[in-house]
């Protein structure tokens, strides 16, 4: 099968760090893929690269064969917003909205009319068992609740994958887990691919293969059963 999303040795730096150096890899369309390591290996920067949120020095990031490089920052913008769902450590919810207008976000970012992104949005939340804190302002959350919610926010435009980095890393054990099988569940669900950052061997052995990174390049890969 065609990759949905693929980097060609790709490269980044941030002054003098050398974060990636030369990475490859694909993402088949409904794989969870997990990117392992320890801190500092280079992992986010490789999340933030392949859903074109930073762009790589050297090399290509390629979203179903379109070369990411080749986009303006609306078409790119756009492409992410209708095609991918970004899920962080900490929510990122937006303060000052509700639950379900933070939920809602993405498709009325994409101009959908706000009657149906509202409904969409209800519908996740159900969906993941959160309806009762659509109303909610996110101060009020739990860090678990917050996830879901981000989790929901995620997936509310259809996406066809997920970026999560560290979604399980703010939580305790029940709570990670609880939040991990949400996302998981979803995107098998849905049919999304998932590429999930973690440094917890517990986490990653929950996706269908593991890439491990060590100093800025590919120290191994395998498929998890
Ligand atoms: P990981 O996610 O595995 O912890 P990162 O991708 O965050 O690793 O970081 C890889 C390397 O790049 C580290 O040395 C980190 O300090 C550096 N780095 C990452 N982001 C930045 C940034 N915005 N500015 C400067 N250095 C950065």
């Amino acid at each position: 099968m065609s990759a949905l999303v693929q980097a060609h040795a790709i490269r980044k730096s941030f002054r003098h760090t050398e974060a990636l150096r030369g990475v490859s890899l694909e993402v088949a369309p409904g794989e969870a893929l997990a990117i392992t390591g320890p801190s500092g290996s280079g992992k986010s920067t490789l999340l933030l690269c392949l859903a074109g949120i930073l762009r790589p020095e050297a090399g290509e990031v390629y979203y179903d064969g379109t070369p990411l490089g080749g986009l303006g920052d609306t078409e790119r913008t756009r492409l992410r917003r209708r095609e991918m769902g970004v899920v962080l450590q900490f929510g990122q919810l937006v303060p000052e909205l509700t639950v379900v207008q933070n939920v809602a976000l993405p498709l009325l970012l994409d101009k959908h009319e706000r009657p149906s992104a509202h409904r969409a949005a209800l519908a996740w939340l159900e969906r993941l068992g959160g309806l009762e804190l659509a109303d909610a302002s996110p101060a009020e959350l739990s860090g678990g609740q917050a996830q879901r919610v981000a989790v929901a926010r995620a997936l509310v435009a259809g996406p066809r994958v997920i970026f999560a980095d560290e979604p399980t890393g703010a939580l305790d054990t029940v709570a990670g887990e609880q939040v991990l099988g949400q996302l998981l569940e979803a995107v098998r669900g849905t049919g999304a691919a998932l590429v999930l950052v973690t440094h917890d061997n517990r986490v990653a052995a929950r996706a269908d293969r593991e890439v491990a990174v060590l100093d800025g390049v590919i120290a191994g890969t395998g498929v998890l059963s």
